[in-house]
């Protein structure tokens, strides 16, 4: 990567007292283990809009498409505000070019999903998205995005973090006076990484990249990134990892004894009945294709997509 992993963080997951009880919800795999490896950009968009802190509780009301950001007890309209804000903050952070943003959840401006949004009469009937989470994601698409409590859950948590590395590298492509034939060498070295999420994506990337002759280079690009970033968001299940790791295996053949087979494969279907995580038969496919010296899979990203020091890998 040519430039530092910076991701967009709702304040308050820092540690930072910027919360509307004067407090913090600090969240420390970010702080402490993530906060190795990125540079945050941290934002909280109530302070920002001028709101100090500790201040009135709010909460989104109305409409849940377009709803009103109020306070509870005083009913006092914030929404202006917060929209004024977010048009001039929306446009500093595209300078700062970041990878991700995490977002506290719940929060009826940084929530990313199923915040409550209540009647004018103070009765929760809906669901909705908090309004700088939804301005963010509406301006910045691809950019990917999480909250800190989906955070605990292994799967989601190193879906999350490929996707920040892939986006990164993707965006480094881009800016990079990106050729049609850096392209095809990017495609080429996410091949099983993408597989690992959807054979369909794969397919259709492949179809696209073939072609590439029949596009402008801008225009290939763009299709290029949105469906890399879009493939990327399918869940890599344990059926999925199995099929590109029986893909590698394919490449030893001739070159393993019978009985260094049996070990690979004896792990493999280990993995695939929940026996053991995806790093131990990951590692030993590693090690073969180190020895083995196959330039094509050593290269490809689906073995390193993140540093292994995060140890994502170990409880999926
Ligand atoms: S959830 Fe968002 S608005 Fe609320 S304190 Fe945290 S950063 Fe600020």
């Amino acid at each position: 990567m040519t430039t530092p992993l910076r991701l967009g963080i709702s304040r308050c997951l820092l540690g930072d007292e910027v919360r509307f009880d004067g407090g913090h919800k600090q969240d420390h795999f970010l702080t402490d283990v993530l906060g190795r490896y990125v540079e945050w950009v941290p934002v909280c968009p109530e302070v920002e809009t001028g709101l100090g802190t500790p201040r009135e509780a709010m909460r989104l009301v109305g409409n849940p498409h377009r709803p009103q950001l109020m306070t509870i007890t005083s009913k006092h309209d914030h929404t202006k505000a917060m929209e004024a804000m977010i048009d001039v903050r929306l446009e500093s952070l595209q300078k700062h070019d970041l990878s991700g943003f995490v977002f506290k959840r719940g929060s009826p401006s940084c929530g990313l999903e199923r915040v409550r949004v209540y009647t004018v009469q103070g009765i929760p009937s809906q669901r909705g998205v908090g309004i700088f989470a939804k301005a963010f994601t509406e301006q910045f698409p691809l950019i990917p995005v999480e909250e800190e409590g989906r955070l605990s859950d292994p799967e989601l948590r190193e879906n999350f973090i490929e996707r920040v590395f892939c986006y990164r590298r993707f965006q480094d492509l881009v800016q990079n006076r990106v050729t049609k034939q850096a392209l095809i060498r990017f495609h080429t070295i996410h091949k099983y990484l993408l597989l690992a999420h959807s054979q369909q994506h794969y397919e259709t990337m492949g179809r696209l990249i073939g072609q590439a002759e029949q596009y402008r280079l801008k225009e290939l690009t763009l299709m290029y990134g949105e469906h890399f970033m879009r493939a990327l968001t399918m869940k890599a299940t344990v059926r999925k990892h199995v099929n590109v790791l029986q893909h590698i295996v394919g490449y030893f053949k001739g070159r393993l004894t019978p009985d260094e087979k049996a070990e690979l494969f004896g792990l493999i279907a280990d993995y695939h009945k929940g026996l053991t995580p995806l790093i131990v038969p990951l590692t030993l496919v590693k090690h073969y294709v180190q020895i083995l010296d196959i330039g094509y899979i050593r290269d490809q990203v689906y073995l390193n997509p993140h540093p292994k020091e995060l140890m994502l890998r170990n409880h999926v």
